[in-house]
């Protein structure tokens, strides 16, 4: 075995941690037992767009399944597709919307697999009707490193199908999923646009629109005074009307270089800020635009994490349930305000009622705060502690994909059935994630 010196560094979306690992790429579902050679324990791992270390097994080797990306049967009538766990939303997008279909559930990034999505049972902005992915997927079938492989649904070994959506990658490998479109007749989207400020706002316009298939607001979390938590609501249809759905060219900027730390600093956050908040004059703005730039405006600049230099970036994303108002939100953004650090990815979303099908599921009925803050040595990390402590005390909880610093004790607190999850995890499988949170192996 290779020293952990020999062993190349694998970085997440957040570029913190940097562990070293064994990368083996995946082509066939038959590669993973050929995998298990190398002893130690494995992760699975799709494209590293989560932040933190769920997808991180420090000196373990790394099964990838980019490779294992193939689209294996589609009903043209239903828009059920099978597809190996590999295979990217990207790719899904591109097979499907010149069909006429179109993605149950998205994340703001498409260039994440099947297998990640159903891993961390990610949210998309209609998780107020609905839910999250895993409730969008019928079946999948799990393969354990002892051999035994099984189709799990809700009525086909249930308590896998339940321990595997949201389950962190550590139940097993998943090796293909059945996931279930939904129709489309334009690529295009009627947005909506409205300015807020403030929470109650925010609120307000968030529950006269729960009827409507998608919202998130973009929240200004610098300014103080009478623009605290002022910001723009977006909430979004598909055209009824039919219309283009070839796909468009890729226009691609790849960030060419890692931006010097001190270029993202309180005064370019603010200035962003400010002209962002501006760049719609009108209190209410209509448009009619693609999906792309509705969905994933950040995929247009490839490598956009360069933006916050070499050492990376922390994300911190948290639920707090109905219960405890507003309160908790005006706390977590006043303790961003203290920190004098800044965050121009700040996004805000009402989750809605529907019950994740996966035990360790993060969403939950109230309001998901998003944030991304450049590392700042101490300042960074003391901030997250800080939130993670507003969070706790309101009774919300943190989300996995998006955590580097979670300790082990609010991990425990935010997801009660852990122990029994535990109980699924393959023997042969861990995460540096799992291991930080629960001091296990
Ligand atoms: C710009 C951006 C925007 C985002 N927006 C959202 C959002 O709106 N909502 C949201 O929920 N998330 C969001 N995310 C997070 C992202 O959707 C999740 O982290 C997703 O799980 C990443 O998928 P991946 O393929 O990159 O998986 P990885 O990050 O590589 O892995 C994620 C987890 O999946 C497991 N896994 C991967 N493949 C398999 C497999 N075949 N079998 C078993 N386990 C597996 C891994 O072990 C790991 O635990 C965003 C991320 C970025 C970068």
């Amino acid at each position: 075995m290779p020293s952990s010196q020999d062993r190349p560094l694998f970085e997440s979306w957040g570029r913190y941690p940097s562990l070293p690992a064994e990368v083996h790429n995946l082509f066939w579902k038959e590669d993973f037992p050929a995998a298990m050679e190398s002893g130690g324990k494995m992760l699975p791992v799709g494209m590293g767009r989560s932040y933190g270390d769920v997808c991180l097994l420090q000196n373990g080797t790394l099964l990838r399944t980019p490779e294992l990306d193939r689209l294996i049967a589609f009903d043209t009538q239903t828009g059920l597709l099978r597809c190996e766990a590999g295979a990217t939303l990207a790719e899904i997008l591109d097979f499907a919307v010149p069909r006429g279909w179109f993605l149950p559930v998205s994340p703001g990034t498409k260039y994440v697999t099947v297998g990640g999505a159903i891993a961390n049972d990610i949210h998309g902005k209609n998780h107020h009707v609905a839910g999250t992915f895993g409730l969008h997927v019928p079946s999948f079938e799990l393969v354990r490193s002892d051999g035994r492989q099984f189709v799990c649904s809700p009525t086909q070994n249930p308590e896998w199908y339940s321990a595997t959506i949201g389950g962190l990658g550590l139940t097993g490998l998943i090796t293909w999923a059945e996931v279930q479109l939904r129709p489309i007749v334009s690529r295009r989207i009627r947005q909506l646009a409205t300015k807020f400020v403030g929470l109650e706002e925010f609120v307000a316009l968030s529950k006269a629109s729960t009827h409507v298939e998608y919202s998130v607001a973009w929240i200004d979390c610098v300014s103080q005074g009478r623009n605290f938590a002022r910001g723009i609501f977006m909430q979004g249809v598909h055209d009824e009307t039919p219309g283009p759905l070839t796909p468009l060219a890729k226009p691609k900027l790849t960030l060419p270089f890692d931006m010097p730390a001190a270029a993202l600093n309180r005064t370019t956050v603010s200035a962003f800020n400010t002209l962002y908040y501006h760049k719609q004059l009108r209190k209410q703005q209509n448009s009619l635009i693609d999906y792309e730039p509705f969905f994933y405006p950040l995929d247009s600049i490839l490598q956009w994490n360069r933006l916050y230099g070499k050492q990376g970036l922390l994300q911190f994303q948290c639920v707090l349930p109905w219960e405890s108002d507003t309160l908790g939100m005006v706390q977590l953004l006043q303790a961003i305000t203290a920190s004098g650090l800044g965050s121009f990815l700040a996004v805000i979303k009402v989750f809605g009622d529907a019950v994740s099908p996966g035990m360790m599921s993060f969403p939950a009925p109230g309001i998901t705060l998003a944030l991304d803050f450049p590392i700042r040595r101490e300042v960074s990390f003391a901030l997250l502690d800080r939130l993670a402590d507003i969070t706790a005390g309101f009774g919300g909880k943190m989300y996995p994909a998006k955590d580097a610093c979670m300790s082990a004790a609010h991990f425990q607190q935010f997801y009660p059935m852990w122990q029994q999850w535990a109980a699924y995890i393959d023997p042969a499988f861990s995460s540096s994630f799992f291991q930080r949170v629960t001091g296990l192996d």
